[in-house]
C-alpha cells in the first residue's frame, strides 16, 4: 500500500513544538509574536486561506492583525501600509495574501516589506539568500514540501527529482531547496517537450502546474514520491456541491507510486505552518532569542 505524506498530521505535530518553543521566548520577551495579514479585495479562495492562517495563529499564540483593503487600493496606498507595519514593533511578520488584483504590483509591494518581516520568504533578499545556499526566511510551500520530505526519512540527496511549474511561489523556490538538499533537479514548464517522458524520470515528482487532475500514471515512475501542490475546487455533475483535488489524477496513480501527498490534508496545511514557523522565527530575532527551529527553514 502506498504510503500517505500526511501534512495535517506533520502541521499538528510542528504546532506542538511551535507552542513550546514560543512559551520559553514568552520568559525572556515581554510580548506574543504579531503577524500582519493584508487581503485586498473579496476573492473568496483568498478570504479562506486567511482564515485558516488567521486560527492557526490562535491555536499557537500569534497575535494576528487583519488589514483588509478595497479592491481599488492604490499601489501607494498598500505600500504605506507596509512602510507602517515595518516600523511597527508589535510586527514580527508580514503577510501580502495572493493574488492580489491585477490594477497592484504584486512583486514590487512585497519588495517593499522589511525581508525580516517577509514571513512569506518572497523577498528578493530571502531569494537571494535561498540561491546562495544561507539561512533566511524560507518560501512557505516549498519549505513544507521539504519537511514533509524530511520528516517520513525520504531522503532526497542523489535522488532524480522533477518538478513541473517555474512560478517563483512554487516551482523555482522548490527547485532551489531540492538543489540545496543534493538532489538532482528538473524544471520543466507550459513549453516543455515530452513532460511525460520527462516526469517517468523521477524518484520524486513534485506537481505545481495549476491544471486539476492533469497529471495520471502515465507520468509516473513504479515507485516514485508525488507531491501534489494544486488544488482546486470542481463543481460535481449536479452543479451544486464541490470536490477538492489537486493536480494529480490521485485515484489513477495511487496504485503505483511509493508515497503521495493527498489534496486536502498534504502541502496545503504545510503550507500554513511554514507561515507559523517564519513568524516564530522573525519574532525569535526581533527579541534576541536564541532560535531552536531554524532547522525547520530548509
Ligand atoms: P502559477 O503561477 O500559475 O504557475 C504554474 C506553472 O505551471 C507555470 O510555471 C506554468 O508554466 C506551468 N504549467 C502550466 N501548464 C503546464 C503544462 N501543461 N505543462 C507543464 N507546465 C505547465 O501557479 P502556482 O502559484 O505555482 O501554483 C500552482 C498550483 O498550486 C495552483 O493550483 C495553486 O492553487 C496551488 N498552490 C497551492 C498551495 C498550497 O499551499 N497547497 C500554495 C501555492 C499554490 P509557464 O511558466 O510556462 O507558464
Amino acid at each position: 500500500m502506498s504510503l500517505k505524506l500526511d501534512g495535517k498530521k506533520l502541521s499538528l505535530e510542528i504546532e506542538e513544538r511551535l507552542k513550546k518553543d514560543l512559551n520559553s521566548g514568552l520568559n525572556s520577551s515581554n510580548r506574543c509574536p504579531g503577524l500582519a495579514v493584508i487581503r485586498i479585495g473579496d476573492d473568496p479562495a483568498s478570504g479562506v486561506y486567511v482564515r485558516n492562517k488567521e486560527k492557526a495563529c490562535e491555536r499557537v499564540g500569534i497575535k494576528s492583525f487583519l488589514f483588509h483593503l478595497n479592491k481599488n487600493v492604490s499601489n501607494e496606498d498598500v505600500k504605506d501600509l507596509i512602510t507602517k507595519l515595518n516600523n511597527d514593533q508589535k510586527i514580527d511578520g508580514i503577510l501580502l495574501q495572493l493574488p492580489l488584483p491585477e490594477t497592484l504590483n504584486s512583486q514590487q509591494l512585497i519588495s517593499n516589506i522589511s525581508p525580516i518581516k517577509d514571513v512569506d520568504g518572497l523577498h528578493e533578499e530571502n531569494i537571494g539568500k535561498l540561491v546562495k545556499g544561507e539561512s533566511a526566511l524560507r518560501s512557505c510551500t516549498p519549505a513544507g514540501i521539504i519537511n514533509l520530505l524530511l520528516s517520513q526519512g525520504i531522503s532526497i540527496e542523489g535522488k532524480r527529482v522533477v518538478v513541473v511549474g517555474r512560478s517563483l511561489l512554487v516551482g523555482k523556490p522548490v527547485s532551489l531547496m531540492i538543489l540545496n538538499q543534493n538532489g538532482t533537479v528538473t524544471i520543466a514548464h507550459s513549453k516543455t517537450k515530452n513532460l511525460s517522458q520527462i516526469c517517468c524520470e523521477a524518484d520524486i515528482l513534485i506537481v505545481a502546474a495549476g491544471k486539476p487532475k492533469f497529471i495520471d500514471s502515465s507520468f509516473i515512475k513504479k515507485g516514485a514520491i508525488i507531491i501534489d501542490v494544486g488544488i482546486h475546487r470542481l463543481k460535481n455533475s449536479n452543479n451544486s456541491t464541490y470536490e477538492l483535488c489537486g493536480d494529480v489524477k490521485l485515484e489513477d496513480v495511487i496504485s503505483k507510486v511509493y508515497a503521495y501527498t493527498p489534496v486536502p490534508g498534504g502541502v496545503g496545511p504545510m503550507t500554513v505552518t511554514m507561515l507559523l514557523v517564519n513568524t516564530i522565527f522573525s519574532w525569535q530575532k526581533n527579541c534576541g532569542i536564541v532560535s531552536t527551529i531554524d532547522d525547520l527553514l530548509p
